[in-house]
C-alpha cells in the first residue's frame, strides 16, 4: 500500500447542486406554479411525476396515421440515441467520428440517389426536410443572383411549385424574399405537372421544386417529365432553370420500391434533393438531408468552415449547435437494414396502404382519390350520394377509438375536396390496419344515421400543413 501524507488543505470537494436534496416537506405540499419559476427546487421524482402524468393526455404516437414522421425504433436504437444525447453536431473536432458517420450517411445516400460523380456530391445532415429545403432554397437563389445582373434592384425572384407543397416552401418565400409561384390543383391533376409548371416559369425563376410525393395524397409528381419540359424551354429561350427534388418522403421509398421510375440525379437537371431522415428514413425526429449534385450547384460563400482534427471541414446550416444522436442513430439504420432491409420496411408499409385502401374502396360509402401504391399513403373521400355525415365526422368517431386519423380540405382550385389520409408507416402492421377497419365498420351504421354531416371545424379543415 502507498504511504500518503496528511494534508492541511482547506479546500472542500465542491458538490453539484443536482445532488443536493428537495426539501421533501415542501415537495409534499407545495404547488408549483404554472406560467412561472417555481421560487426553489422540488426532488427529481416529484417533478418527474408531474411531467410524465400530464403527458398521458397526449395521443398515442404509434396510433398517429396523420404523421410521416417515425413513431417507433428497436431498442439497440434507443440505446445508441441514449449513448449519444450529450453530443453536439457542430463540435466536429470533439466528436470526429461522429462527424464520420454523418459523411458516411450522405455518402450512402449519393449513391443511392445516383449521383453521377460521388466524389463531387456535398450533402449535410440537417433538424429535418424543413432545414434542408431553407438551404436547398438558398443556393437555387443564390445562383440566380449571381446570373440575374438586375437583382436587386430590378429583378425579382420566383420559385414554382405545385399548390400542393408543405408549408416549409412557403416558410422559405416569406422568409427570404422569394415570390411563390404555385400551380393551382385542376380537377384530377392534383399535384404539379410539367405543364402546369412551365406556364409559370420565366427568367426570374430560381428554380422548380418537383414533390416525391404529395403530403396531400401520397402521389409522387413527374419529375422526368418537368425536367424535359424544362430542357425544351432552355433550348428555346436559353434560360436554364434547375429542378430540387422535395423528396421528404419518398426519396426514402422509391429508391427501394421504384428502381425503375427516373427521378434523381440520374436527371441532370436535378441539382439537389433533400429527405427526412426521420420520416421513411426511420429515425426518431429530428434528422434530415439536403445533397447537392455538386459543388456548383452550392454556391460556395453559402459554405461555412469549423475546426475538423487540425483542419476545417465545411458547414451548411441554419442552426449551430444540434443534437448528434439523430446522425448516429441515421447510420445504425443504414447499418442495421442495407438496402434489402430497407426494401422490406417499405414494401411491407406499402402492402398495408395498399391492402387497407382496396378495403376502403369496395365499400359504396368511399371514393379513393389515391391508393398507396407511391407513398405509403391513401386518401379517400366520401362518395357523392353519402350526405349524412362527412370525412370530418369519421375522423372525430375514428378519434374515439384512439386512431388519429386527419381529416382536411385540399388548396387550390380543389377546396370542395375533403378527404381522409392515412399514413402507413413502419410499426403500423396489418394487424392494427385490421383494427382500424373493424372500428369503421362498426362506426359506419351510426354515422350513415346522423341526418346531416356534423359541425366541421372549418379552421382545422384548412390549417393542414403535415
Ligand atoms: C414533411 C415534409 C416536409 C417538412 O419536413 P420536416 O422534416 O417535417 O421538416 C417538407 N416537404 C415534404 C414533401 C414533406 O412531406
Amino acid at each position: 500500500m502507498s504511504l500518503h501524507q496528511g494534508s492541511s488543505s482547506a479546500r472542500e470537494l465542491s458538490v453539484n447542486p443536482f445532488f443536493g436534496a428537495a426539501d421533501p416537506v415542501g415537495g409534499m405540499t407545495t404547488a408549483p406554479p404554472k406560467h412561472r419559476l417555481p421560487d426553489g427546487p422540488m426532488t427529481p421524482s416529484a417533478a418527474y411525476q408531474l411531467v410524465h402524468d400530464e403527458l398521458m393526455l397526449d395521443g398515442s404516437a404509434r396510433l398517429n396515421l396523420a404523421t410521416f414522421v417515425t413513431t417507433w425504433m428497436e431498442p439497440e436504437a434507443r440505446v445508441l440515441m441514449a449513448e449519444c444525447l450529450d453530443k453536439n453536431m457542430i463540435d466536429k473536432d470533439e466528436y470526429p467520428q461522429t462527424a464520420e458517420m454523418e459523411r458516411r450517411c450522405v455518402a450512402i445516400l449519393s449513391d443511392l440517389w445516383n449521383a453521377p460523380d460521388p466524389d463531387a456530391t456535398v450533402g449535410c445532415s440537417t433538424t429535418g426536410s424543413s432545414e434542408a429545403c431553407m438551404l436547398a432554397g438558398l443556393a437555387l437563389k443564390r445562383r440566380w443572383a449571381k446570373r440575374t445582373p438586375g437583382y436587386p434592384a430590378t429583378a425579382r425572384p420566383n420559385l414554382v411549385m405545385g399548390a400542393n407543397v408543405q408549408v416549409c416552401w412557403e416558410k422559405f418565400c416569406a422568409f427570404w424574399e422569394v415570390e411563390p409561384r404555385l400551380a393551382p390543383m385542376t380537377g384530377d391533376r392534383l399535384h404539379l405537372d410539367a405543364e402546369s409548371a412551365l406556364a409559370l416559369c420565366d427568367e426570374n425563376t430560381i428554380g422548380v421544386v418537383a414533390i416525391l410525393g404529395s403530403t396531400f395524397d401520397g402521389s409522387y409528381e413527374p419529375v422526368a417529365d418537368i425536367c424535359a419540359a424544362l430542357d425544351a424551354y432552355e433550348e428555346r429561350t436559353g434560360t436554364h432553370i434547375p429542378v430540387h427534388v422535395d423528396g421528404a418522403s419518398g426519396a426514402m421509398v422509391a429508391p427501394f420500391l421504384d428502381q425503375d421510375l427516373v427521378w434523381d440525379f440520374r436527371l441532370p437537371r436535378v441539382a439537389s434533393i433533400n429527405t427526412s431522415g426521420h420520416k421513411y428514413g426511420l429515425v426518431y425526429p429530428g434528422v434530415g438531408w439536403a445533397l447537392w449534385r455538386d459543388a456548383e450547384a452550392l454556391p460556395e460563400e453559402l459554405v461555412f468552415r469549423v475546426n475538423y482534427l487540425g483542419g476545417e471541414m465545411p458547414t451548411f446550416a441554419l442552426n449551430f449547435s444540434r443534437p448528434g444522436a439523430q446522425v448516429v442513430a441515421q447510420y445504425y439504420t443504414f447499418l442495421r437494414l442495407g438496402f434489402e432491409g430497407y426494401r422490406a420496411v417499405q414494401q411491407t408499409s406499402r402492402d398495408v396502404a395498399t391492402s387497407m385502401a382496396a378495403r376502403f374502396a369496395a365499400m359504396d360509402d368511399f371514393r379513393l382519390v389515391s391508393g398507396g401504391d407511391e407513398l405509403p399513403v391513401f386518401a379517400v373521400t366520401t362518395s357523392p350520394d353519402v350526405t349524412a355525415y362527412d370525412v370530418f365526422d369519421v375522423s372525430r368517431r375514428l378519434r374515439e377509438h384512439g386512431w388519429l386519423v386527419p381529416a382536411y380540405t385540399f388548396p387550390a382550385n380543389r377546396q370542395d375536396l375533403a378527404v381522409l389520409r392515412v399514413v402507413c408507416r413502419n410499426g403500423f402492421s396489418q394487424d392494427l390496419a385490421d383494427l382500424l377497419m373493424d372500428d369503421l365498420d362498426r362506426l359506419l351504421p351510426e354515422l350513415r344515421a346522423q341526418s346531416q354531416p356534423l359541425h366541421r371545424p372549418e379552421s382545422k379543415a384548412t390549417a393542414f400543413h403535415h
